[in-house]
């Protein structure tokens, strides 16, 4: 998609930037035990951008300098998982990367594209609003995210160039699926733009890689159902195992558990270390 010119749209894509806000994942609280376990002292390590004091920031930037960036939406995840869903996983994907490899996790971006088409009664479907598993299709509740695609690159291309002025030389992003096709697709460009060494799930991976890799169905529920158990309720799922889920795409949720999520979680983690070692950055 083109970009346009509009001199308005540093206005629009400023109070879209402020509008990311950061997530909050249970692996986040202190532990209150006297003399904490190292597991437990590890999960401690604050690793969330906005959580650092300028010294932390700088110890943590010469250490490792490496940005995170969850591409998250609030989006219809079924009836059973949380609307935001993908930087759940994305964000606690990446704090886990950053406690075991280091760098700096980015608040999530809530705000993503995905595809598009105008109804006859002038409204618009967005993404899994029209998905073979939406019967009929139809604006699914709580999806709140879409932004056309210039205006997606816009924000990802400002984010990188703040990042690199702050001194970063590396950023993984992933996340919600078109933004992640998106970020894959302008990889090198961008490397190339910001003078940044830039990771995501690309073809190299992407056969290996176990997370955010259907909608809301066995996959995205046995992740969430890892990191963030509270928040999910089975119980929303139909009875029946003949009765699929609306908006839901893949395996069956049902068959969710918080052991594959973490068998899942585990291998992605190890798949960005590998991506960072061979890049020299370990
Ligand atoms: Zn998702």
């Amino acid at each position: 998609m083109s970009q346009s010119e509009d001199p308005s749209r540093r206005d629009f894509l400023a109070a879209s930037l402020a509008g990311a806000a950061v997530g909050v994942l249970a692996s986040g609280q202190s532990a209150e035990a006297a003399s904490p376990s190292p597991e437990k002292a590890a999960a401690t390590v604050k690793v969330r951008y906005a959580e650092l004091l300028p010294h932390e920031f700088r110890k943590r930037l010469a250490e490792r300098p490496i940005a995170y960036l969850p591409l998250g939406t609030l989006e219809w995840h079924g009836e059973h998982l949380p609307l935001g869903a993908d930087a759940l996983q994305s964000e606690g994907l990446m704090i886990e990367c950053a406690r075991r490899l280091g760098g700096i996790v980015m608040p999530p971006i809530y705000l993503g594209p995905d595809r598009a088409k105008p109804t006859d009664d002038g409204k618009m479907l967005v993404g899994m609003d029209y998905a073979d598993s939406t019967t009929p299709p139809r604006q699914l509740d709580g999806s709140c995210y879409w932004v056309p695609m210039g205006l997606h690159l816009l924000m990802v291309d400002a984010i990188l160039a703040q990042l690199q002025r702050a001194g970063f030389r590396a950023v993984f992003a992933d996340g919600h699926g078109p933004s992640r096709w998106s970020w894959v697709e302008n990889l090198s460009e961008r490397q190339a733009r910001f003078g940044l060494k830039l990771f995501g799930v690309t073809k190299d991976i992407s056969r290996l890689w176990k997370s955010q890799v259907d909608h809301a169905a066995r996959n995205e529920t046995s992740l969430v159902m890892h990191l963030r158990p509270d928040l999910v309720d089975l119980s929303q799922l139909p009875a029946s195992r003949s009765v699929w889920p609306q908006g839901v795409a893949r395996v069956f949720a049902a068959d969710a558990t918080a052991a594959h999520g973490k068998e899942c979680f585990e291998q992605s983690v190890e798949l960005v270390r590998q991506m960072f070692a061979q890049a020299g950055l370990l």
